[in-house]
Order: structure tokens, then sequence, then C-alpha cells
């Protein structure tokens, strides 16, 4: 349930609610809205308790959450959240481009994607340093040594650095070097990673699972949210279809459907998305269009010789060009006819 405070409720007893909804064997979250705080009150609940917190000082009224997730919900948050790490800023009205290859391969690799990428008007770097592989012989990634390169690319270039984590044993590695931690979508109902990076000061890309639904993607996010990392952001990569022109099927409505359900931002992923690169600057521009509050796209300087995902990865040039469509895209929505 949700206690909502009153407009001019104090500090004093907004702490005080925090305690009594405590007190009741519930977890307590505040969220802070522009208008009013509310403290959503999870857990296990009695008609009593809801009675009981009704009579707090200050509380305005307390109301049931109706979605299965609660605290990704915009019933207890109506205004969009935005997610800020250093240059990144995704939601409410800021557009996040994360862009880089699919893999970080060697220094000159990654530095000049990152030059490249920076130049173009990308607000932060991708590269996998752990790689989820459908084959144990494909290349699983440079590991620490790639996590450390990443970081030299932000020393360089100020990107923040957005780069996967595969298991609860690597989240403290990670978060020591990454600025964005993001849970593929092979892990994205894998609850003990979601709960371990929800115990972490690290904004969370959470990607949709090829078959997850949008509820269980809201679910996942929420195990990460209720270890108190309220800065998740929504993946939209694909899912898997009948269809075969594609690598996976791109949905769309993804977009204003989440938006709808939850102020979490969302982010598209063109790239993973249809597994083409002469499809990701039109689909880049579709999800802007359809109010994406990110993107993340996969460029790489040559990609006839990357390790992973050539096929999908735009070259320096082309993703220049899809930024400007891109942008163009953004203004004519920003702008009143
Ligand atoms: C990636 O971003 O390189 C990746 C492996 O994505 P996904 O988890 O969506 O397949
Ligand atoms: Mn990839």
């Amino acid at each position: 349930m949700i206690v909502v405070m009153e407009k001019n409720a104090t500090s004093e007893q907004v702490a005080h609610m925090v305690d009594r909804v405590q007190q009741l064997g519930l977890k307590a979250h505040v969220i802070e809205g522009t208008e009013r705080t509310v403290i959503a009150a999870i857990g296990d609940k009695r008609e009593t308790m809801r009675e009981s917190l009704a009579s707090g000082e200050g509380v305005a009224e307390v109301v049931p959450i109706l979605a299965p997730y609660k605290v990704a919900s915009r019933e207890v948050k109506p205004e969009p959240t935005c997610v800020e790490r250093g240059s990144l800023k995704v939601g409410a009205g800021h557009l996040g481009v994360i862009a880089g290859p699919c893999s970080v391969e060697s220094e000159e690799q990654i530095m000049e994607s990152a030059r490249a990428v920076k130049a173009a008007g990308a607000t932060a770097l991708r590269g996998g340093a752990f790689k989820p592989r459908t084959s144990p012989y494909s290349f699983q990634g440079l590991k620490e040594e790639g996590l450390r390169l990443l970081a030299a690319a932000r020393e360089e270039t100020g990107l923040a650095v957005v780069t996967e984590v595969m298991s609860t044993e690597d989240v403290e590695l990670v978060a020591n070097y990454a600025d964005v931690l993001q849970i593929g979508a092979r892990n994205m109902q894998n609850y003990r990673l979601l709960e371990a990076v929800g115990g972490v000061d690290r904004p969370v890309l959470l990607k949709r699972g090829a078959s997850a639904t949008m509820e269980e993607l809201l679910l996942a996010a929420e195990y990460i949210l209720n270890e108190g990392n309220p800065n998740v952001m929504l993946c939209e990569r694909g899912i898997r279809t009948f269809e075969s022109h594609t690598r996976f099927t791109l949905p769309l409505a993804t977009v204003p459907y989440l938006q709808h359900k939850t102020h979490l931002p969302v982010v598209i992923d063109p790239s993973h998305g249809t597994g083409h690169a002469y499809l990701v600057p039109p689909m880049a521009a579709a999800a802007v269009a359809a109010g994406a509050d990110g993107l993340i796209i996969e460029v790489h300087p040559s990609p006839e010789h990357a390790m992973s995902d050539g096929y999908q990865s735009l070259t320096p040039a082309q993703f220049a060009a899809t930024m400007v469509r891109v942008r163009a895209v953004a203004q004519a929505l920003a702008a009143t006819p």
C-alpha cells in the first residue's frame, strides 16, 4: 500500500511514518515527488495496518497498490524518474545515448570507439568485458582487463561506462570500474543477481529477457528496487518470435506501454533488436519517435573485424549519421506545432 503524505507534511512526520511502517513488519520506500512525499509500504499486510497508518499525523490517505510490482509502479510515483550517473542522463525529458562495441577487444579498439561515439554525441560508452555467449567456444570477453580499458576510456573522454555483470561474485569488481551495471537478457530472471545489484550504489540497465513478458520485466526491476537501488533503466532489446528476418523482433509499443505502467526510463537496443546494421538507424529514430528515454547502440571501428556482433555494429560514420537523424526526430517531437 501507499502512505500518501499531505502536501505540507514535515520531514519529522515522514520519518515517523517510516518507523510505523517498519514496526508493522513492512519495508518502507520513501518516494519524494514534486507535489508530495509517499511511502510505499511493502510486505505481507492486513486491513488493520491500513487503518492504523491512516491515522498517522501528516497522512493524507493510505491506498492499495494494484499492480503486482510496487516500487516500479506509476501508482507509487507518477513523475518519470531520471537516472543519472556522470555524463549519462536518461529519463524525464533527457535522451541518453549509450554507444560502443559489443565487446572490449583491445586498448586501441575501445579508445577509438570511445572517441568516435563521443564526437558524434553519445552520452555514455558501452562495451562488454564479461560476455554471455551462446557457445562456450566463442570469445568470452577480456574480463578485468576489459574493465580497466573501459575505465581508461572514461578517463580520456569523460563518458560514463556501461558494462555487463554476469554473476553475483563479480558485482563488486564490475562496480569498482563501471558507472552503470548492465544485466543482460539471459540474466533478467537471475534473482540473486538482481538482488546483488540492488544493493550497490550504481544505476542498473536491465535488459528484457528474450521471452519475458512486460510483467516479468517489471517484477525483475522490482527485485532491484526492493533492495534500495532506485536507479533502474528498463531496456527493450527484442524478443524471440516465429519471425526470422531479424535476429529478434523489436516491439516498440514497449516504450509507451512501459511508460504508462512505470516511472522508470525505457531504453531501446536496436542493435540486438534487429541484428542487422542497416536496420539500426531507422529503428533508432523510430524508438525516439515512440518516446524512448534512451538508446543503446553497438558501434565498432571496423565491424568486419569485430570479435562479437559485427554484423549488427555500425561504423563510426554510420553512427554519426544515425545521431543526426535521432536528434532531428527528438527536436521535431519537442517542437510545438
Ligand atoms: C549486449 O548488450 O552485448 C548483450 C549481450 O545484450 P543482450 O543481453 O540483450 O543479449
Ligand atoms: Mn552484442
